[in-house]
């Protein structure tokens, strides 16, 4: 059996977590993102929502400590032997080294590593749209700034090691959808 292992990357608002569900759906795998795992349990008021929920509504990343253990135990499920989509993880170079040790463990490799390109202007529009608990103008200026500073490397870190694929995100969601099941050979 052929397995799909997907990263998603790109900044917030580039069109993620929709292309991600989308191409989740039909390639019949889970779409895994830590962002609504987070807001899931902050909801819920769990022990790690409570711990979350400053860092998600300041726009800064949660500690690697409370999303590392997560994200293992939802990759040793039993529903991933098909593969699966991470969307929202790896945000740093570190996520990024435990994930490639996590894989190995398991014998498994990322097969693709997609990134969805949009402009900022673009970002900050539909941010704002969006609505989300997090998307008030403070807080999308803060996750902008540290999508530069943290998450942007990892992309250089992908560059070196697998082939990173980019995607132009700034057209009609179908438009995009259709890039990505041509990368994904759909
Ligand atoms: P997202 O839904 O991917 O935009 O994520 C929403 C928020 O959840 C982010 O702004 C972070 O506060 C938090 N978050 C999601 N994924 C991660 C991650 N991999 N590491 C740290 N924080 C994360």
């Amino acid at each position: 059996m052929t397995s799909s292992r997907i990263i998603f990357l790109g900044p917030p608002g580039a069109g993620k977590g929709t292309q991600a569900q989308k191409l989740a759906q039909l390639l019949g795998i889970p779409h895994i993102s830590t962002g609504e795992i987070l807001r899931g349990v902050i909801k819920e008021n769990t022990p790690l929502g409570k711990k979350a929920q400053g860092y998600v509504d300041r726009g800064e990343l949660v500690p690697d400590e409370l999303i590392l253990d997560l994200i293992k135990e939802r990759l040793n499920q039993g529903d991933n032997v098909k593969g699966w989509i991470l969307d929202g993880f790896p945000r740093n170079v570190e996520q990024a080294e435990f994930l490639d040790n996590l894989l190995d463990d398991l014998q498994q490799s990322a097969g693709y590593v997609v990134n969805l390109e949009v402009p900022k202007e673009q970002l900050i529009t539909r941010l704002l749209q969006r609505g989300r608990r997090d998307d008030t103008e403070e807080t999308i200026r803060r996750r902008l700034e540290v999508y530069q500073e943290e998450t942007a490397p990892v992309l250089d870190y992908y560059r070196t090691r697998n082939s990173l694929k980019s995607v132009d995100g700034n057209l009609l969601p179908e438009e995009v959808t259709n890039s990505l099941e041509k990368i994904v050979a759909l």
